[in-house]
């Protein structure tokens, strides 16, 4: 029997036995005792399996990180303490300093900080492109050192679809691994890893966790990419780690095991950034009615798109689900069931437009967050882009006049009456 997303959601990862408890335990333990020295020096040595603090790896955890494999059709997952470090461990896991990575331009801020300056400084190069950039453009992006392509399937803020395909095709002709943050997707609505994507990450912040209450991150690994096929690129999966008594990750873990064992046991021990047992529990329950959410999510921005994009007061709607859309097609590709429920919108009247708009309304609040239960919204210029001028705002492609709607699972209805109301007052 082939068991459905929805089913996964609810009880996948976690099976319990005989008169074991029925909820994940919160293991809020950061240590285990074990009987032997001799039996923890095997935990060391990762010669067997088994928990000894928490830093490394928790239960809780492990259940969770378990079942979000299981949602993207991956062979192993972890959590991290939040979204960064999920990216950052899942480039940093196969990429350092003299290597070279290329990006897609329409990805998270926080991403784009991290690939264009923060592991720049750490000796690490990237190269972004357009998400509709030529073949041959995609193309010269790589060099003899690149070690991973990365994008988001739909970016936050753009809205832009990224060609999970065709950027496969190209990082496998290049014998490198497709990384793919699927945050706004989720795996109900797209899954990545079915159109060639290697590894998949997430910020469990926004939808999975779905009710604004903790902060986390997650990386799934497919169990596809041939690490011993590209040996030479990938010495830290396929030569012995020093660290770990000369273990060969792909030897002693397989290609299904060899990336997050390797993230696991050395970036996990070296720079920390776990997700705390207690907010793996908090994910949890945000994941078992992710498949209920996330089609009332998609409902909702469908609806609040067509209406705006209606009405004369609005000079611009961005949305992969709408007809016209420059990403529709692509959206219908990969997502043909609907795409997520930010939609991102612009004022005739211009920024002052805008700034009226989001002070009239009343149920959609103001908030420096997305894929939320509750309908948020959000003022790039204002907020996150707050120290550009409009000329610089145009230039990073974010018109002075965009606001960010993301919206939450209210009643439809109730949505649009606010949204129409709010827009009566400019
Ligand atoms: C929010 C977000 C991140 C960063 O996640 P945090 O959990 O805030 O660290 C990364 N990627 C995307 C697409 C996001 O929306």
């Amino acid at each position: 029997m082939t068991e459905h997303i929805g089913t996964t959601c609810v009880q996948g990862g976690y099976r319990p036995g005989d008169a074991e408890p029925r909820q994940i335990p919160i293991y809020q333990s950061t240590t285990w005792k074990y009987d032997t020295s001799e039996h923890m020096g095997k935990l060391f040595d990762l010669d067997e399996a088994g928990y000894f603090y928490t830093r490394l790896q928790n239960p809780t955890n492990d259940y969770v990180a378990a079942k979000i494999a299981e949602l993207e059709g991956g062979t192993a997952g972890m959590l991290t303490s939040s979204g960064q470090a999920a990216n950052f461990f899942a480039v940093f896991n196969i990429a350092g300093a003299g290597d070279h990575v290329v990006a897609s331009s329409a990805i998270y801020g926080g991403s784009y900080n991290l690939l264009a300056h923060t592991m720049r400084r750490m000796g690490l190069e990237c190269t972004f492109v357009s998400p509709d950039c030529t073949d041959e453009e995609l193309e010269r992006a790589f060099r003899p050192n690149t070690k991973c392509v990365f994008g988001e399937t739909i970016a936050n803020p753009a809205l832009d679809v990224l060609d999970i395909e065709r950027f496969a095709a190209a990082a496998h002709a290049h014998g490198v691994p497709l990384i793919v943050d699927n945050t706004f997707p989720t795996p109900v609505m797209c899954r990545p890893i079915e159109w060639g994507a290697d590894i998949v990450t997430h910020s469990t912040t926004k939808y999975m966790d779905g009710h604004g209450t903790a902060v986390g991150g997650a990386i799934v690994d497919s169990g596809n990419f041939d690490w011993d096929a590209h040996a030479d690129k990938f010495p830290g999966l396929t030569t012995p780690d020093e660290t770990y008594h000369g273990v060969v990750y792909t030897e002693k873990f397989g290609q299904a095991g060899a990336y997050i064992t390797k993230a696991t046991s050395q970036l996990m021990r070296d720079l920390g950034s776990i997700q705390s047992p207690q907010h793996a529990f908090y994910l949890n329950l945000g994941l078992e009615s992710l498949h209920v959410r996330m089609p009332q999510h998609v409902k909702n921005g469908q609806a609040v798109a067509e209406y705006l994009s209606q009405h004369p007061k609005i000079r611009f709607v961005k949305y992969p689900g709408l007809e016209g859309d420059p990403w529709h097609e692509l959206a219908q590709k990969y997502m043909p069931n609907g795409t997520c429920g930010v939609v991102s919108f612009g004022f005739n009247g211009g920024r002052a437009a805008a700034e009226q708009f989001m002070k009239s309304l009343k149920l959609a609040q103001i908030a420096t967050h997305v894929a939320d239960a509750r309908t948020c919204v959000l003022h790039p210029a204002n907020a996150t882009h707050r120290q550009m001028n409009d000329a610089e705002l145009e230039a990073a492609g974010i018109a002075p006049d965009m606001v960010r709607l993301s919206c939450g699972i209210e009643t439809t209805e109730d949505l649009i009456a606010d949204i129409e109301q709010a827009l009566e007052t400019v």
